[in-house]
């Protein structure tokens, strides 16, 4: 399909009010000038990055969005709760869009390709505009009759909002020797360092998985939409950067097919499972793997079928 034969949705302009929070998120932290940012205070960033990436991809994700694998009802709260400590929306709002981005991927109805409404609108317009606000339930239904979940996905500030407390209380302890000095710069800046600064990295590391990895990086697969594979973004989103892979056969818990694409979100999820914490996880059938397309791979799983009926 090019893009002249395309006609694109009607999207509305961004709510301008939420333009102006989603900016002001990224100048709250440079009040840390007046705080000053210690040792404490950069470790906090850089592990609440990687923790809060992995709970991104192997929850909102690989879990809520494409149940690439599955666990208790205890355990999904918890993975729906760390996720939304990103503050980027309710577990069922960020999956219900990511289904339907997946069933449309580059067609006009994708929420977020950037092919038809561009960078910008695909990295952060769609999330700032009144188009896209709302959850549709129908299609997470298999979340939406817990209760718990669509509490959460309600209230989805309680979780940042929870996590942000608790940076500054570390602050407080660690910076200024005690739980009080929270509400003073020891305390402060660990919230601005720790929680802000982290939180808006975390958000462009995410929305390049939506507007970039559709535009550069190679393509193994061929899956009639412009998803790629960049092991750079990989690195950054923590095995996300295997897009063309997961756009191909995206029910898989890994997304770094072969040994080599190197996979963080499947390494902790393979923990996670030997701990007995979550189960099943669904794997790549080695007819999918080494295919080049759908057709491909059909004829690749009826030749394997037949080696196997010849050797058995
Ligand atoms: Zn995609
Ligand atoms: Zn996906």
């Amino acid at each position: 399909m090019s893009a002249t034969t395309v006609t694109p949705e009607v999207r509305r302009k961004p709510i301008i009010k939420q333009e102006i929070a989603f900016a002001f998120m990224h100048l709250i932290p440079i009040a840390a000038i007046w705080t000053g940012a210690t040792f404490f205070d950069w470790m906090v960033c850089i592990f609440l990055y990687v923790f809060r990436m992995f709970w991104i991809t192997g929850g909102y994700h690989r879990y809520f969005a494409h149940k690439s694998y599955k666990t208790s009802r205890w355990f999904q709260f918890v993975i729906a709760f760390m996720a939304q400590t990103s503050a980027q929306k309710g577990a069922l709002w960020w999956a219900a869009h990511h289904r339907h981005h997946h069933r449309h991927s580059d067609t006009p109805a994708d929420p977020h390709s950037m092919k038809i409404y561009g960078f910008w609108y695909s990295h952060i317009g769609w999330i700032v505009g009144p188009d896209f606000k709302e959850t549709d339930y129908k299609v997470i239904g298999d979340y939406a009759k817990y209760p718990e979940l669509v509490w959460l996905n309600k209230h989805y500030l309680v979780p940042p909002v929870f996590l942000a407390v608790v940076v500054t209380a570390l602050g407080g302890i660690v910076n200024g020797g005690s739980i009080t000095m929270m509400f003073t710069s020891a305390g402060f800046s660990t919230l601005l360092i720790g929680f802000f600064l982290s939180t808006v990295i975390l958000y462009h590391g995410t929305f390049s998985i939506n507007s970039i990895m559709h535009k550069f990086g190679r393509q193994r697969y061929n899956t009639h939409d412009e998803s790629r594979n960049s092991v750079w973004l990989a690195l950054i989103t923590l095995g996300e950067g295997w897009h063309n892979n997961h756009h191909y056969y995206e029910t898989a818990s890994r997304q770094g097919f072969f040994w080599w694409e190197i996979d963080i979100t499947w390494y902790i999820l393979r923990a996670l499972s030997w701990m007995g914490l979550i189960w099943d996880l669904k794997g790549v059938p080695k007819h999918i793997k080494y295919s080049k397309d759908k057709e491909h791979a059909r004829q690749l799983k009826l030749e394997m079928e037949d080696e196997l009926q010849k050797t058995g």
